[in-house]
């Protein structure tokens, strides 16, 4: 009965493990078209300097609104782009839009916003025209310094020769890099210094309940100092309480992000967001 139970139980998985294998196909066709069929869509969260309480940049979250199945998440469908080669003409489209969403929020407010754009590893592997950044932005006449690259810890960890070289190319243009969801990866933190990075941004499993977990909170304190005393500024990832972003702004934490401030929101609700003071 035992070996029979086992046997049920293994046909069942493979069944369910086909569906999502075979949903998984289905997504991706249709994320072939997802651009030119124009579903896909960028948001954008505000970053606070909780020193001055305003917008200091925002990081662009791309949306995936499916015909029939409604907003897909990009936990996702990026992983599902990386897997059928999608995530480098997704990934350039992001970056032309959060390009001129930095244009326009920076001549709105009058100084330098800067848009966060998240690469994956996958991104850094092909070289072609469409994917050279800095030309475009050269090409468009837009500093670098209005695009902020981030990336996790993986890719620093053992980086191809082609990594380094993108990289050492983003530094010299004064692009900006920004470790994500810092201290859940490998935090081997000897490549810290090998490569230019300017901001940590602490991940969210820390922050979310740093009010309880003492643990957690030493965390976050003690990245902030080491960050600081590498030369690099700190933002906080997913700050939903007052009590969450006072601890953190205690902690020196020079930059947050989260629904405490605001969820990602369509670019004319960033720009309308620019004046605001965060923090009272
Ligand atoms: P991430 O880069 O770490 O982005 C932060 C995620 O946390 C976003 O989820 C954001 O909506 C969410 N978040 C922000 N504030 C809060 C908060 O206060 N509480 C909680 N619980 N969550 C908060 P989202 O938009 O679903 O994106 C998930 C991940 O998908 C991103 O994580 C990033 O790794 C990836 N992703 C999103 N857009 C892109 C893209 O254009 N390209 C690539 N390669 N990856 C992307
Ligand atoms: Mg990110
Ligand atoms: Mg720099
Ligand atoms: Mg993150």
């Amino acid at each position: 009965a035992a070996k029979q139970a086992g046997k049920n139980q293994f046909s069942y998985f493979t069944r369910e493990m086909d569906e999502r294998a075979h949903a998984r196909l289905q997504l991706s066709y249709e994320l072939r078209h997802a651009v030119e069929r124009n579903q896909l869509s960028l948001c954008y969260q505000p970053i606070i300097d909780l020193r001055t309480g305003v917008m200091a940049e925002a990081e662009a979250l791309v949306r995936w609104k499916h015909p029939s199945l409604g907003n897909i998440a990009p936990s996702l469908f990026v992983p599902i782009a990386e897997e059928c080669g999608l995530i480098n003409a997704i990934g350039n489209w992001v970056f032309q839009q959060a390009v001129g969403c930095s244009r326009r929020c920076s001549q709105h407010a009058k100084k330098l916003i800067p848009i966060g754009i998240n690469k994956s590893p996958l991104q850094f592997i092909r070289q072609d025209e469409e994917s050279d950044w800095l030309q475009y932005l050269e090409r468009m006449g837009i500093s670098a310094n209005s695009i902020i690259v981030e990336i996790t810890e993986g890719l620093l960890l053992h980086p191809s020769s082609n990594v380094n070289k993108m990289l050492m190319q983003y530094a010299q243009s004064g692009m900006r890099l920004a470790i994500d969801d810092f201290g859940t990866g490998y935090s081997s933190m000897s490549y810290l210094h090998k490569f230019h990075i300017d901001y940590l941004k602490i991940d969210q499993s820390f922050v979310h309940d740093i009010e309880t977990n003492a643990s957690h909170r030493t965390i976050a304190e003690t990245i902030v100092i080491m960050a600081h005393r590498l030369g690099l500024e700190v933002i906080a990832e997913g700050i939903e309480t007052r009590c969450q972003m006072e601890i953190l702004a205690q902690a020196g934490c020079d930059f947050g992000q989260g629904y405490y401030f605001s969820k990602p929101v369509p670019e004319r609700e960033l720009l309308d967001m620019l004046p605001r003071q965060f923090i009272h």
